[in-house]
């Protein structure tokens, strides 16, 4: 017998997950399965990857009362994306059964909506403000309603959803099953079940890192304005054998390649627009380590086989999680250590934190090095270079053209501190540019713009 038909669910749902290479159930499904196919209301404490959606969606699939076109399934999901990530996977599972699926979210026209609700719809998975919509228009009848999840509850918490969740909590029929998935469970997800779920059985499954453990993933918040000096702080302070940076689009790559190598960090772009030619020539250049700094967009970096890159950048946080933790991946492999750090901006704290759901490893938070930290550490890298000379002893033309200068009537003193300066001089075409504190409280809107701008 298949594992899944184990769990109790109908072989038509069992062919589906067989065809889609499903083997045996994760511990979620295993759990949450059997539970709701026998009613019981569900949270079930699971982070994406650990395959809820099924957990939720094949119970729900199962229990569809065929030829009846009334909403029987409704989905409550943060995203648009995750909306559709989810009613795909239900179609999936629903191949063999058949069933009508439609995801609804905000943007979207209310015509096609309106139409597919009226062919009938037996699964809705929406965004809580779109469906909320749709029920205050009296476009969805819910009255049929057999089973109501809530994915991702943390999320849609953290995003202000609460009352547009509870809202339609409300206007659901109080005889129906429900399951809320959340990563986490604080104060307001627990009251939430209490008030609206009928003795719940928990189930929690634990974490599973996703990025490797050997990458020191540090994230640095600055504003946008700040991105700039912040990397070219954090380029001068950390021992950079090699780095890749990512940014959104071809021209973010280029411009910021132009940008570091016009402030002493020689860098190309690796993008789209390359020739396959350019493109090669560039990636020899890396690997032969001629040049240190590879900024790059997710697109052109596909592919790129390159042994030790000692730090990945993150210029920009990418939407998809899991874009994330391929991107870290680059760094730290065959058993050395890497560090990838991420820049984001105080309005990027939720993007941040989906991020670490889906990695289930949470990033530091650094503080940027200060303008006297990296005047200090130029001063030792010079320093340093200097002992290397003085050590050595050499420099024969050097030491005649003191000695010339010191007959002149010159003191050393001033030739040694005039030699200085000019071996400096180069230092003071790169300034440290200062960068504005930032606030990471969460402020309302209309108070934000006099929030605090200190310089550091
Ligand atoms: P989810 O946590 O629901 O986002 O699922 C994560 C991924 O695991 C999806 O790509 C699923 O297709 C896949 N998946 C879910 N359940 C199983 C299973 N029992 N065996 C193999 N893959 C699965």
């Amino acid at each position: 017998m298949h594992p899944f038909a184990s769990l109790g669910l109908n072989p038509r749902l069992v062919q589906a997950v067989s065809d889609l290479g499903y083997e045996t159930p994760t511990p979620i499904q295993s759990a949450v399965i059997p539970l709701m196919l026998a009613g019981r209301d569900v949270i079930g404490q699971a982070q994406t990857g650990t395959g809820k959606t099924a957990a939720f969606a094949l119970p729900m699939l199962h229990a569809l009362q065929p030829e009846e076109h009334y909403i029987q399934g409704l989905v409550l999901a943060p995203t648009r994306e995750l909306a559709l990530q989810v009613a795909r996977a239900a179609g999936l599972y629903a191949r063999h059964s058949g069933a009508h699926i439609l995801a609804v979210y905000g943007g979207q026209p209310y015509g096609p909506q309106i139409r597919h609700l009226r062919q009938g719809v037996d699964i809705i998975v929406g965004t809580p403000g779109r469906l909320l919509d749709l029920i205050r228009k009296n476009l969805l009848d819910l009255s049929h309603l057999h089973t109501l999840v809530l994915d991702e509850a943390d999320e849609m918490l953290s995003m202000g959803f609460i009352e547009d969740i509870e809202a339609i909590l409300s206007a659901a029929p109080a005889r129906r099953q429900t399951a809320l998935f959340s990563a986490t469970m604080p104060m307001p997800i627990r009251r939430l079940a209490d008030r609206y779920l009928n003795e719940p059985h928990t189930v929690a499954i634990e974490h599973k890192q996703r990025t490797v453990e050997a990458i020191e993933q540090r994230v640095y918040f600055v504003n946008g304005r700040d991105k700039l000096p912040a990397l070219l702080r954090l380029l001068e302070m950390e021992e950079t054998e090699s780095a890749l940076i990512f940014a959104r689009t071809r021209a973010d790559t280029g411009a910021l390649a132009n940008a570091l190598t016009s402030r002493g960090f020689p860098a190309e772009a690796l993008n789209g627009d390359l020739s396959q030619d350019a493109r090669e020539h560039v990636l020899r250049r890396f690997k032969q380590r001629k040049i240190a700094v590879l900024v790059a967009t997710d697109v052109a970096a596909r592919g790129l086989d390159i042994e030790h890159i000692s730090h990945v950048f993150n210029y920009d946080l990418p939407d998809n999680p899991e874009v994330y933790v391929h991107r870290v991946g680059r760094t730290g492999r065959a058993g050395k250590t890497g560090i990838a750090i991420t820049l984001a901006t105080p309005q990027e704290q939720g993007k941040l934190r989906r991020i670490e759901n889906y990695a289930r490893q949470r990033m530091t938070r650094a503080v940027l090095p200060t303008a006297e930290e990296i005047h200090a550490s130029r001063d030792a890298r010079f320093r340093e270079r200097l002992m290397v000379w003085l050590r050595r002893g050499r420099g024969m033309q050097e030491r005649a053209m003191v000695e010339r200068l010191m007959a002149e009537g010159h003191d050393p003193l001033d030739v040694a501190v005039a030699a200085l300066k000019m071996a400096r001089s180069g230092e003071k075409a790169l300034p440290v540019t200062p960068i504005a504190e930032v606030s990471l409280e969460r402020r309302p809107r209309h108070t934000r713009a006099t929030a605090r701008r200190g310089e550091r």
